[in-house]
């Protein structure tokens, strides 16, 4: 009809007409966006899983599939451990989802080794929070990278070392003790600047074999050479060693030296002697660098499962640029390279790993650094 009412209906249809439409496009672009976010994820070489807050999985693009074998179509009912085989992994999501807070888990304690055929592969993940609204997580996605290649190359490199530093030493030491025999004997037949010139090689010699000895020891940790001997030890016992090490160049350079041992204090598992060379080079490290009649104090405590051992001294600090720095390979801060080889630190962190603990230092330049490395408590 014609009338108002007739007029009204005709308004209606196209309202509906108009809002039909735009449920379309909008479904439209919905769907696009979708397929669009889907050929992003196939197309993506890194395995991507993703998990909601009950560690189901949601999602799984093709990469992820083949690393982790699983030709299932269907995955709405899996949860972490139907897929990883690893629980360590599945231990630090399910942490993630509980405390909502970003872990921050090192990189080399994210890799993880997963067969592929008889083959092993190795990859690297991290967990990252996927927040919805109001900042509440709603899901979290693991990525795996494969780094099968690089740590191959990593321990080609490791071997190389090896092999090279293990045959520099035998000629190393035959030239040590050849110049050392010279001091001994020829010296005086010699003008003193040939003297100094000896001097100058005894030096070098003596310098370049504690390199190659550093190099061997840290190659042989690193390709996991070096047996570890692990035992029920008093931590006591630990610096009972380091402190009669030390006992003469702490009284030489007028050193305190303090140890804090609280009485009940349990045992560690641990290998003795590569303990003790740790402690004995974080201490050695701290009496460089104090001053005259500075302090070094050393003490242990508690903490969960671990015992944390720390050293403490009171030289010059370490900037912070450095602090993380310092652990890799021939790394020393500028301008106090005391005649070490920068290895040193390096080789402590690789033991203190394969004990299953972690080293770190907390430093204020000018004011000190306190190392601390954790061992874990007799079970
Ligand atoms: P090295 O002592 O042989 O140079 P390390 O790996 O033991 O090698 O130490 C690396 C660097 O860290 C040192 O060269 C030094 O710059 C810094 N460092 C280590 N310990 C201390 C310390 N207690 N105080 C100040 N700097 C330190």
């Amino acid at each position: 009809t014609g009338d108002e009412l007739g007029r009204l209906a005709g308004e209606f249809n196209q309202m509906a007409a108009q809002i039909a439409r735009y449920h379309e496009m909008n479904i439209e672009q919905i769907i696009s966006e979708k397929n669009k976010g889907e050929a992003i994820l196939a197309s993506i070489e890194d395995g991507l899983v993703v998990f909601d807050h009950e560690l189901r999985v949601t999602g799984i693009n093709p990469a992820a599939r083949r690393m982790l074998n699983l030709d299932l179509v269907e995955y709405s009912t899996l949860r972490c451990s139907d897929i990883l085989p690893a629980d360590s992994v599945c231990e630090l999501i399910r942490k993630t989802v509980e405390t909502g807070v970003q872990p921050s888990t090192p990189e080399e304690e994210r890799i993880v080794t997963l067969p592929e055929g008889e083959y092993l592969r190795h990859y690297l993940f991290s967990v990252t929070i996927i927040r919805g609204k109001e900042r509440s997580l709603s899901g979290i996605v693991l990525l795996l990278r494969d780094v099968t290649r690089l740590k191959e190359v990593e321990q080609l490199k490791s071997e190389f070392v090896m092999a090279a530093s293990h045959e520099l030493r035998t000629p190393l030491t035959s030239m040590g003790m050849s110049i050392d025999l010279l001091m001994e004997h020829g010296a005086e037949g010699l003008a003193e600047k040939d003297r100094e010139l000896l001097h100058a090689a005894h030096e070098e010699v003596h310098r370049m074999k504690a390199l190659v000895d550093d190099l061997l020891d840290l190659s042989k940790i690193e390709a996991g050479r070096i047996e570890m001997e692990f035992d029920n030890v008093p931590v006591q016992i630990l610096f009972e060693h380091v402190q009669a090490a030390f006992k003469r160049e702490l009284e030489k350079k007028q050193v305190e030296f303090t140890l804090e041992l609280p009485e009940d204090l349990p045992n560690v598992r641990a290998d003795a002697n590569k303990m003790t060379w740790v402690l004995t080079n974080l201490i050695s490290n701290a009496l460089r660098y104090v001053s005259e009649g500075g302090h070094i104090s050393a003490m242990a405590r508690k903490v969960g499962e671990y015992v944390h051992l720390s050293i403490r001294d009171d030289g010059p600090g370490i900037p912070l640029e450095y602090q993380t720095r310092i652990f890799h390979k021939f790394v020393q801060v500028k301008g106090s390279e005391a005649g070490g080889t920068g290895l040193g630190l390096a080789i402590c962190k690789e033991i203190v790993r394969a004990h299953g603990g972690t080293i770190w230092v907390e430093s204020i330049p000018g004011r000190g650094s306190t190392f601390t490395l954790t061992v874990p408590v007799v079970p």
